[in-house]
């Protein structure tokens, strides 16, 4: 890996026009990489908002949890496809839609930008409690008491104290509380 650069490599200063996505209204700040099929180095790059370059770089959760400047770091040239390509390796879960998957990416994001504008107008839910919900199988109709039961279910079954012993279900269990403590202020249940 190259020496560690402070400066910011993927925030553009100073840009002014909108996120590539159509449709949001979030300033084009970060460069996202126009990857062609046979990349073998830093080519072109796309203005995007900071959600949306996150869902370029990194099939949809890679960067999740990441801050602004370490995903800057990684989009330095090279060392940052590199790493992204080992943490991609790692990465549970869905695998991350590969490159070759589409001719351009952006159509991928804006399609998933839509539909969750749609979701937003249609749901009694923010996004982190949609997900939320989905960590733990439970859907749009869920009311507290329901969530409360769901939970209690799931901790019986991955918690090792209260499952034999059992500690394989460790990130899962980690999964449910975050979820649980997601919703359980959620403003639907107010
Ligand atoms: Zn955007």
């Amino acid at each position: 890996m190259a020496t560690r650069n402070p400066r910011m490599h993927g925030k553009v200063e100073g840009a002014a026009g909108p996120c590539a996505v159509p449709g949001c209204k979030q300033p084009g700040e970060y460069k996202a990489p126009i990857q062609p099929a046979n990349f073998d180095g830093p080519g072109r790059w796309r203005l995007m908002c900071l959600d949306h370059v996150r869902e370029h770089n990194n099939g949809y959760n890679f960067f999740e949890g990441w801050s602004a400047e370490e995903i800057s770091e990684a989009q330095s040239p090279l060392a940052g496809w590199e790493r992204a390509t080992r943490a991609f390796a790692h990465a549970g879960g869905d695998p991350p839609p590969a490159w070759r998957d589409f001719s351009d990416p952006l159509d991928a994001i804006a399609a998933r930008f839509r539909r969750q504008r749609e979701e937003d107008a249609r749901s009694r839910f923010t996004r982190p409690e949609r997900r939320a919900l989905s960590v733990l199988g439970l859907g749009e109709a869920t009311d507290r008491k329901a969530l409360r039961q769901r939970y209690s279910q799931l901790l019986r079954r991955y918690h090792p104290d209260r499952n034999g012993g059992d500690r394989s279900h460790e990130k899962r269990l980690a999964e449910v509380i975050e979820a649980y403590q997601t919703l359980k202020t959620a403003a639907a249940f107010a």
